[in-house]
């Protein structure tokens, strides 16, 4: 079979959602299931959807129209401020999307009113990441704006954490959020129907004893892809974290000169510090490099440790029997190591235990969702 390639288990996608879908179920809480970092593979996204994830969450554009050009229906999100260059696109493609611009808002309505669809507007509001998200006490005022413009409706407003530096989500912060929703519904007697209160970095809190707030919403993708949460690292409980294998080919095995670090005294040669000496061991070459994924979020086998890595190659080295020539290694990845492979095109994706009944179409949603683009 090709190598590279990453085996996708869909069955261990389906149980990782609907794990988490079922336990936020108990505590009023819907899951966005967001395909960013599989590039809006739409197998992976209709596993997804069967493990009863409400809709979809994507940051590009050029994802989503992968989903709607594989013929899925379900409601998507957009959950990167759109392009002002995009309004149309996306208009045409999201049901709703996350914003922080007005200007940005101002152009998703004129291109709405082009349309006979409403775009939902969910508000993302700056909670301590530093990344995307309107000033809390800005809020309000944005509120009243997007209210009087013809073409969008608020449907919600969200935060993120954990993404840019590593805050985390607190009981605090979901309240705080909570009280700018309840308060912009007092001011303008409209209603919020959705506060969003993170991504995966939320779950702990969301299923912990005082999660806070009305937060009834969360966009997970991490922890349904891999069953990690972000902030500590920490493997949840119940799911698997073997979804993705990423499967390499030795493609050189050889008894080669171990480099030492030799001692120079004179400071001009310390930039030469890597010698051979007379040991020999074996060291082999995967055929994966820097271009492919993230090397430093790859875990080798047991016994198995990387030497080293350039654009192509992979170098390791065994404590066991070594690699021959051939012979193929898999490897466990982590997020920004998950999302580089997907995205590689000479790593081939395989899909492993798609639904045996036939291609269900995805449960049917009103909304602007049918558009195509
Ligand atoms: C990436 C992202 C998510 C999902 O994050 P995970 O850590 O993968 O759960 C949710 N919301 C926003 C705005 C994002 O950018």
């Amino acid at each position: 079979m090709t190598t590279p390639r990453i085996e996708v288990d869909l069955s261990k996608i389906r149980h990782n959602t609907r794990y988490l879908v079922e336990r936020l179920k108990a505590r009023g809480i819907t899951v966005t299931a967001v395909t960013k970092a599989v590039c809006g593979h739409p197998k992976i996204a209709q596993a997804m959807l069967e493990g009863g994830a409400v809709d979809l969450g994507e940051a590009r554009v050029s994802n989503v129209k992968r989903l709607r050009g594989a013929g899925i229906k379900t409601p998507i999100t957009l959950i990167r401020t759109p392009l002002l260059s995009q309004a149309d696109l996306v208009v045409g493609s999201c049901s709703a999307s996350f914003n922080s611009e007005v200007d940005v808002i101002a152009r998703l309505a004129e291109a709405a009113r082009k349309t006979k669809f409403v775009h939902s507007i969910m508000l993302m509001v700056e909670m301590g990441d530093m990344r995307d998200g309107i000033m809390p006490e800005n809020v309000e005022a944005i509120a009243r704006q997007v209210t009087a413009m013809p073409g969008v409706t608020v449907r919600g407003i969200g935060a993120n954490f954990a993404c840019l530096s590593g805050t985390a989500p607190t009981t605090s912060k979901m309240n705080d959020l909570s009280a700018i929703a309840s308060h912009i519904e007092q001011t303008y007697g409209i209603l919020i129907p959705v506060i969003s209160g993170g991504n995966s970095a939320n779950l702990p809190l969301a299923l912990g004893q005082h999660s806070g707030g009305r937060i009834n919403n969360l966009r997970l993708g991490e922890v349904i892809l891999l069953a990690v949460e972000s902030v500590s690292g920490d493997k949840i409980n119940g799911l698997f974290t073997d979804a993705f294998t990423l499967i390499t080919e030795v493609i050189e095995a050889k008894s080669k000169p171990i480099l030492t670090k030799a001692l120079f005294t004179d400071p001009a040669l310390q930039a030469l510090r890597l010698v051979p000496d007379n040991n020999h061991a074996m060291r082999s070459i995967l055929a994966i490099g820097k271009q492919d994924t993230d090397i430093a979020g790859l875990t080798l086998p047991i016994g198995v440790t990387c030497l080293g890595a350039t654009s192509d190659h992979m170098v390791i080295k065994s404590i066991r029997s070594h690699p021959r020539v051939g012979s193929a290694l898999k490897l466990q990845m982590n997020y920004s190591a998950l999302m580089r492979a997907m995205n590689a095109p000479d790593i081939t994706k395989v899909i492993l235990n798609e639904t045996p009944f036939k291609k269900r179409s995805s449960a049917h949603r009103d909304g602007p969702d049918v558009a195509l683009v």
